[in-house]
């Protein structure tokens, strides 16, 4: 289901299966996740940088600076989020042309990073049933 509004959670780790409509922001790791708004629960991971998406918290909502482009997935949504709003943008994603191995490394570090809070929680799962 297309979403036209998200949810903004500030987090220290991103659940295992993030919910539609919620935007999870992570100041920590500089790092803001969600599923795609078009519904097809592709996994969004926008790194929050001076020189990529700037993210503005204005005491009630986000907004997001820098379209979205899921080019990668088949869908293709490209869409802003202005005050925890969706906004469609008019034509689909393109590949953008700073595509390049060190944002494909940037993506191996999203992925390595979810490894990572997947390792913590084992780790404070073991720790809190005594193991
Ligand atoms: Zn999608």
């Amino acid at each position: 289901m297309t979403v036209s509004r998200i949810e903004h959670r500030f987090v220290d780790q991103v659940p295992e299966q993030p919910e539609p409509g919620v935007l999870y922001v992570s100041l920590a790791f500089r790092t803001a996740v969600h599923l795609c708004a078009c519904g097809c629960e592709g996994e969004t991971w926008l790194p929050i940088r001076p020189d990529r998406h700037h993210l503005t918290f204005d005491g009630d909502s986000i907004t997001i600076q820098g379209s979205i482009g899921n080019w990668r997935f088949p869908c293709r949504s490209h869409y802003w989020i202005r005050q925890n709003r969706i906004v469609w943008a008019d034509a689909p994603a393109e590949r953008p042309p700073w595509w390049r191995r060190s944002a494909r490394r940037a993506m191996d570090g999203a992925l390595w990073l979810r490894r990572w809070f997947r390792d913590q929680r084992a780790r404070a799962t073991r720790a809190a049933i005594g193991r």
